[in-house]
């Protein structure tokens, strides 16, 4: 069930502080997702390629799809005609990958590169060597455009840690290579308000919205 107050509630938190919304609405209903976007939501985030591409043919056009997940290189085919932004691109290799695909379909596709900044070890992510790796080699991809980085910090209760990993993913964010980066996609349900405190410019948020995914 989706909560439209909370929604309303949010989107108005957000806008006044020039923050993007990505619902995240993996596994939700195609009608759960109806009925945000009749509330005016466009971006929507979903972490599966085969749920995504259902969801993709039944749903509005004008909806900004959003890949969050991880995404192995040989499904990229299948989201390039159409997603939007893809968040997780956490290695090289996918990088290349999505340049081919994209070029096939004559797009330029915005990428977001995935950065490990959790002090867990099961979360994606490049580290300071793959992200220099993508730098040096940037200018051979001309079908792909890096709009910034996305990040997910540790799901904990220590308020502290979890301040540290987003503002590790700011100044990474800072650097100088990022002059034409406009996206700083951190923050989910439970710890958005620090991720914009500490600089976020866009947020993925589900189960504030569309309740727990059990
Ligand atoms: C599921 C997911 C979210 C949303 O998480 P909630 O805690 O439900 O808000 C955000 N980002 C990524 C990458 C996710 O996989």
């Amino acid at each position: 069930m989706v909560n439209k107050e909370k929604y309303t509630e949010l989107v108005n938190e957000l806008s006044s502080q020039g923050v993007t919304l990505v619902a995240v609405s993996k596994i939700k209903s195609k009608e759960d997702i109806l009925s945000l976007y009749n509330l005016g939501q466009r971006d929507f985030g979903e972490n599966y390629v085969q749920e995504l591409v259902d969801k993709e043919a039944a749903l509005p056009k004008d909806i900004r799809w959003h890949f969050i997940g991880h995404l192995q290189s040989n499904k990229v085919k299948y989201i390039a005609p159409f997603v939007h932004l893809i968040q997780g691109v956490d290695s090289f290799k996918l990088l290349k990958e999505i340049n081919k695909q994209a070029a096939k379909c004559n797009r330029i596709i915005e990428c977001l590169l995935q950065v490990h900044i959790a002090q867990e070890e099961t979360k994606f992510g490049m580290n300071e060597t793959e992200l220099e790796e993508v730098r040096e080699n940037i200018a051979e991809f001309n079908h792909v455009k890096i709009r910034g980085l996305m990040g997910m910090a540790s799901f904990s209760d220590d308020k502290e840690k979890i301040k540290n990993e987003l503002g590790s993913l700011k100044k990474i964010f800072n650097r100088p290579w990022s002059a034409e980066w406009s996206v700083l996609s951190m923050g989910m349900s439970g710890d958005y308000q620090m991720a914009i405190q500490e600089g976020s410019t866009m947020v993925r948020v589900g189960s504030l919205l569309f309740g727990a995914r059990g």
